[in-house]
C-alpha cells in the first residue's frame, strides 16, 4: 500500500523543507515524490536536510500543474491547516490511513500539500475527494510543511502494518468491483458537465457563482469509479444531442466519443 502513495508538494518555497519531506517519507517507507512548480530544486539544502534520503530527490517527478501531477491518481486528497469557503468533506490522518489501507494495488492515493506561506488554492483544494486536517492548537495551527508530511505518513504507515496482520476488512475499497475513476476521467467529466450547462443555459459563464465548485464538491463526495463516470457523460451526451435537434445549440466537436460507453 505505502508503493501506492505519491506525496505531491505545490510551489515549495524553501528547498530545505523538499529535504525534509524527502526523509520523512523514506522513514516511513514511501518512496514516490511529485513537485509542482518548485521555487528552488535541486538546491544543496535539499541534499543537507534530507539526511542521506537522496534517491526521494533523484528520483522526484517535476510538474508544471497539479492537474498533471494528478493525472494517474485514483484518489486525491489535499491537506488543510484551516476551513474554507466551501467546506470540503474534512477528515483527520487516521481517517485517511483507514481509507488508504484496503485501497486494491492497482489505486493510486495522492496527498497533496500547499506552500509554506499560504498553503493550497480554493482551485486546487477543489480538485481532491476530501481534505485532510491535523487537529492542531487552533490559535497556532500551520505546522511546518515536512512536519505534515511527517505525521501523515506516520498515520498510512500505521495502518499499512496492521493491515497487513489482518485479513479482509470490510471497509469501503476493498471489495469494489470497479476501479476508481481516475483523476483525468473526472475533470474530463467535470468540463463536459460545464460546457452542457452552458448549452442549456443553466450556467452562464458571464456570471458562475459557485455552480461548479458545488457540483464539483457534490460529484467527488461520492468518489464516483469508472462505469459511473461513463454513466455520466452518456448522460451529457444524450443531453447534447437533444439540445442538438432542438435547433438552436451546436454540439461542439469534443473527440471523446470513443471514451463513453454506449447505455442505450
Ligand atoms: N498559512 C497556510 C499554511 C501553510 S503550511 C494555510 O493557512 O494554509 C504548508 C502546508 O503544510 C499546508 O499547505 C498543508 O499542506 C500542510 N499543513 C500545515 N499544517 C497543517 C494542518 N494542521 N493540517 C493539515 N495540513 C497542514
Amino acid at each position: 500500500m505505502l508503493e501506492n502513495i505519491a506525496i505531491i508538494l505545490v510551489n515549495t518555497t524553501h528547498p530545505g523543507n523538499i529535504g525534509g519531506v524527502a526523509r520523512a517519507m523514506k522513514n516511513m517507507g514511501l518512496g514516490d515524490l511529485r513537485l509542482v512548480e518548485p521555487k528552488l530544486f535541486p538546491h544543496e539544502d535539499a541534499v543537507a536536510r534530507s539526511s542521506g534520503a537522496t534517491n526521494l530527490l533523484d528520483n522526484a517527478q517535476l510538474f508544471s500543474s497539479l492537474e498533471d501531477a494528478l493525472a494517474d491518481c485514483q484518489l486525491v486528497v489535499g491537506t488543510s491547516a484551516r476551513e474554507r469557503h466551501i467546506p470540503w468533506p474534512l477528515i483527520n490522518p487516521r481517517e485517511l490511513a483507514a481509507i488508504a489501507a484496503p485501497l486494491p494495488q492497482s489505486q493510486r492515493l495522492a496527498v497533496v500539500f500547499g506552500r509554506e506561506d499560504r498553503g493550497l488554492t480554493n482551485e486546487e483544494l477543489q480538485l481532491c475527494h476530501h481534505h485532510v486536517n491535523i487537529p492542531t492548537n487552533e490559535q497556532f495551527s500551520s505546522l511546518n510543511v515536512a512536519a505534515a508530511v511527517q505525521v501523515i505518513t506516520y498515520e498510512l504507515r500505521m495502518a499499512a502494518l496492521g493491515q497487513s496482520q489482518q485479513t479482509e476488512k470490510p471497509q469501503w475499497g476493498t471489495r469494489w468491483d470497479i476501479e476508481l475513476a481516475s483523476h483525468q476521467e473526472l475533470e474530463l467529466m467535470f468540463e463536459h458537465l460545464e460546457q452542457v450547462l452552458i448549452e442549456t443555459e443553466f450556467l452562464d459563464p458571464d456570471n458562475p457563482r459557485q455552480l461548479m465548485p458545488r457540483l464539483r464538491r457534490l460529484l467527488m463526495r461520492s468518489v464516483p469509479d469508472k462505469v459511473e463516470v461513463n454513466v455520466l457523460r452518456g448522460i451529457l451526451k444524450s443531453v447534447q444531442r437533444k439540445t442538438a435537434t432542438s435547433g438552436n445549440v451546436v454540439v461542439p466537436e469534443s473527440g471523446r466519443d470513443e471514451e463513453i460507453d454506449g447505455h442505450r
